[in-house]
């Protein structure tokens, strides 16, 4: 969940690497050859079984690829906080034609604060803001992200693993009930806006482009796109 090719995790969600975590400080260390590392002891799963529960009831995990997959397997039981359990609970942030931040799904695993950041862009436009219950991802000053330093490069989105971070095509696809992944198709090209050759991944549902991204095993990009790669697509499909 927290692993992304070519970027160095600050920070663990908690589900991953339970053994390999020292249980006296909480640091985490590298898995070394000759390490022996157990992943699936009854200590191992009843952490992830807790972690899950407190993930679950504490934020929307609807678009978490595989979260109510691994909440089944592992009989996790996130109502059991009760009706009262502190939630996130925050409207979904709409500031812009591109993409929405919808943090009521954020398990603050700092992986779009890393990429926007020193490890890829560079920008800086968001960070974490707040401590305990109160920790949020922000821009500066909570301003709007059009009022930000963001660029657009939509970067943040690529890495996030919960959908806090998504398309606004996809998100008002949702909300209209007609964003369906099995009827799409993947087709990856090259950029044509300039020469350094990134490559797309066009996703076309009912023959249009609904978002872009990129691959991460790419040498040259590594997954990264500017504004125009991620978002400039709309001219394709201007069939007027
Ligand atoms: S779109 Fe790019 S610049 Fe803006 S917050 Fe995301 S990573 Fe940073
Ligand atoms: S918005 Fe996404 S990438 Fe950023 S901290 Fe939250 S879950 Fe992680």
């Amino acid at each position: 969940m927290a692993r992304h090719r070519d970027r160095q995790p600050r920070r663990y969600p908690r589900l991953t690497h339970p053994l390999v975590r020292n249980p006296a400080s909480g640091e985490l260390r590298r898995v070394e050859p000759g390490m022996e590392v157990r992943t699936d002891t009854e200590r191992a799963r009843h952490s992830r079984k807790v972690v899950l529960e407190l993930l679950a009831s504490s934020v929307d995990m609807s678009t978490t690829p595989r979260a109510a997959e691994w909440i089944e397997e592992y009989g996790a039981e996130p109502g059991r906080f009760g009706p009262d359990a502190a939630r996130v609970d925050e409207e979904p942030k709409i500031d812009n034609d591109l993409y929405v931040r919808d943090y009521d799904k954020c398990v603050l695993c700092y992986k779009c604060v890393d990429a926007c950041g020193e490890q890829w862009q560079n920008t800086f436009a968001i960070a974490v803001a707040g401590r305990g219950f109160d920790a949020r991802i922000s821009t500066e000053h909570d301003a709007p992200l059009t009022d930000s330093a963001c660029v657009y490069c939509g970067n943040c989105i690529e890495v996030c693993p919960t959908g806090a971070l998504g398309f606004r095509s996809e998100f008002d696809m949702r909300a209209a009930g007609t964003w369906d992944e099995s009827a799409q198709t993947r087709t990856t090209t090259v950029c044509a806006y300039c020469g350094v050759g990134c490559n797309l991944t066009l996703h076309v549902q009912d023959n249009e482009i609904v978002k872009v991204t990129s691959p991460h095993d790419n040498p040259v990009t590594h997954g990264n796109l500017c504004i125009k790669g991620r978002f400039g697509y709309q001219h394709v499909q201007d069939r007027d």
